[in-house]
């Protein structure tokens, strides 16, 4: 009645830690990680990384867009800083000061300067000049921007007077010797000059230098300041012209180092200085979808690893926890094991002094059997209290052992000697074999014959109806081993480890109905421990078990103990 209360108790414990577990980290964390997942796997299917990247490369597109016109109005202002004052200087003078413009800016193909009240100056890089190409672009544009300007100058100069920078720019197609090739002229208005006067710059660049140096520079350092801003995936740029309806054409103008092969993967249509080209984006060796799938991969995976830590933790908390509950268990266990058992003998004592006490007991043989079984409950209570004690300072960490030469074979006949008579009074058969060539050896005496006797006391615990009690004595390998041998109820497989643990105690009937602290085997594996051997058994359920302690002879002074004879068979 009692153990099946028990049962229930413990079992409904270990249920109320895993409903704990499960409910207060399991399910939250199941939920969390199912989530994540659901969430991984939706941020895949709609391509959303994907397209976070493509809205972060049209922000690096359009601040490209600004650092290039920035550069070319830069550009454009140095030289104009460089323009002949129309009013200070003669013809000649501008002259001579636009062509120092066109060598101080070799950039730069032709310039042109208008003046509504004193005429048209329009000049080309000389050394272009053998060009059969460049004069005849020389000849056409200025033709161009001379008709232009006095047509519509004055319109152009209240359009530029709105910018506060005063310089706007066109692109278009210029004849090279490669074909054709794309040129922007910048226009703009001399900013010391009165709003009044109509005078009008310009300053076109040169396409071999924008194709060949401006652009690819540009663009390389562009990638290069993005790369320092963000250290990630490094990028790559291209620059190449559109058509009228913003479709590519088939060559790139200029591309940066690491463009490789391929389409960029956003591109925007530049729409202020190079108006008719398109600035292209794209990563170095790689594809915004396999870094979109690289992505998810790695997510997946860290969840994954995460589920299996998640798994593996919980296991490991549930493990160490129930251990705990089991210990609490064990430990009220052995509370109660321990006062039912000090109790027995106390009350016992007890009982047969009072009755020697008041004299009611006549025969001297009554008598002395009720004074050995006063000393005998005393040893008991002795041996239990030693166990105690024992086993509190090893827990404590303060249990110290007294190591002497010791006579072995002596201290084992002693340790049985003193059983024999509640041995063979308990009905057992006792058997004793001590070899002859047992050496002494440094151990702790009482520290040895308290082991002996603790297994002694489990073979005559736990014997059924086949009440056998063997112990042997003897040398082999260089170990000396105690043997002791029992007929009696056996030891499960998967408790024939644990029995070694403190406060435990099997759930065999037998071993419930007898009292016991559980203390006795996890003293006894201390002990042989502490002289550097081991403890084993090995056991059948139901036929009986056999306990060897191996003491390592190393520790023996080898030479057989005086006195050591061959032990006796006692039944
Ligand atoms: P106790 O005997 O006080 O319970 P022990 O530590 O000596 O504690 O033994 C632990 C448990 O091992 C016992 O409760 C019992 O279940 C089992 N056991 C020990 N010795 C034997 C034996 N000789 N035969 C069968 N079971 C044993």
């Amino acid at each position: 009645m009692m153990s099946k209360r028990k049962k229930f108790w413990s079992g409904n414990n270990r249920f109320r830690l895993m409903l704990t577990l499960e409910l207060a980290v399991l399910l939250p964390a199941a939920a969390l990680i199912y989530l994540n997942f659901h969430y991984i796997d939706s941020i895949k299917r709609k391509g959303k990384v994907e397209t976070l990247i493509h809205s972060e490369f049209q922000y690096v597109l359009a601040d490209s867009e600004k650092k290039i016109n920035q550069k070319v109005y830069s550009m454009t202002e140095e030289a104009r800083d460089l323009f002949p004052s129309p009013d200070a200087d003669t013809d000649s003078e501008k002259e001579m000061k636009l062509d120092l413009v066109l060598a101080k800016s070799p950039w730069l193909a032709h310039v042109f300067l208008f003046d509504a009240e004193k005429g048209f100056l329009f000049r080309s890089q000389p050394q272009q000049m053998d060009d059969k190409d460049f004069r005849e672009e020389h000849e056409r544009l200025s033709l161009v921007y001379r008709g232009w300007s006095s047509l519509d100058g004055k319109m152009w100069k209240e359009e530029l007077h709105k910018k506060n920078r005063l310089i706007s720019c066109y692109g278009g197609q210029a004849k090279r010797a490669g074909g054709y090739a794309y040129m922007t002229t910048a226009l703009f208005l001399l900013p010391q000059l009165s709003k009044d006067r109509l005078v009008l710059g310009g300053a076109s660049f040169d396409p071999n230098y924008l194709k060949r140096a401006f652009f690819p520079e540009m663009l390389d350092e562009l990638i290069t300041q993005k790369l320092s801003e963000d250290k990630g995936e490094p990028l790559a740029m291209m620059v190449y012209p559109i058509d009228s309806e913003g479709r590519p054409e088939d060559q790139a103008l200029a591309t940066s180092a690491g463009w490789g092969k391929g389409k960029p993967e956003v591109s925007r249509n530049l729409d202020d200085v190079f108006r008719g080209l398109a600035l292209g984006v794209k990563f170095q060796g790689t594809t915004v979808e396999a870094i979109g799938r690289r992505w998810v991969l790695q997510s997946f995976l860290i969840l994954g690893a995460l589920s299996v830590l998640l798994v593996g933790g919980l296991a490991l908390a549930y493990r160490s926890v129930r251990k705990e509950v089991d210990l609490a268990r064990l430990k009220s266990d052995f509370v109660s094991n321990v006062s039912h058992e000090l109790r027995t003998p106390l009350s016992l004592i007890w009982l047969y002094a009072e009755t020697l006490e008041l004299g009611r007991i006549k025969t001297q043989e009554k008598k002395e059997e009720y004074y050995r079984i006063i000393r005998k409950e005393s040893e008991r209570l002795t041996a239990l209290i030693n166990n105690i004690l024992d086993f509190s300072r090893i827990e404590a960490g303060r249990k110290e052992y007294d190591f002497r030469e010791t006579d072995i074979a002596e201290l084992v006949r002693n340790t049985l000697d003193a059983y024999r008579y509640q041995i063979e009074q308990q009905g057992f058969a006792f058997e004793q074999r001590i070899d002859s060539d047992i050496p002494t050896m440094n151990v702790d005496r009482e520290a040895i014959a308290r082991a002996l006797v603790n297994l002694v006391n489990n073979a005559l615990k736990y014997s059924g109806d086949e009440k056998f009690l063997g112990v042997k004595l003897y040398r082999a390998n260089g170990v000396l081993k105690i043997e002791v041998v029992d007929h009696g109820i056996g030891i499960a497989r998967r408790d024939q480890l644990k029995i070694f643990e403190k406060f435990y105690r099997t759930g065999d009937p037998l071993v419930h109905n007898t009292k016991g602290s559980g203390l006795g085997l996890s003293l006894v594996r201390h002990i042989t421990h502490a002289h550097g051997g081991e403890v084993e058994v090995e056991s059948t359920p139901g036929k009986g078990s056999k306990f060897t302690l191996s003491l390592p002879l190393a520790a023996a002074t080898q030479q057989p103990a005086n006195g050591a004879a061959l032990g006796g068979t006692a039944s």
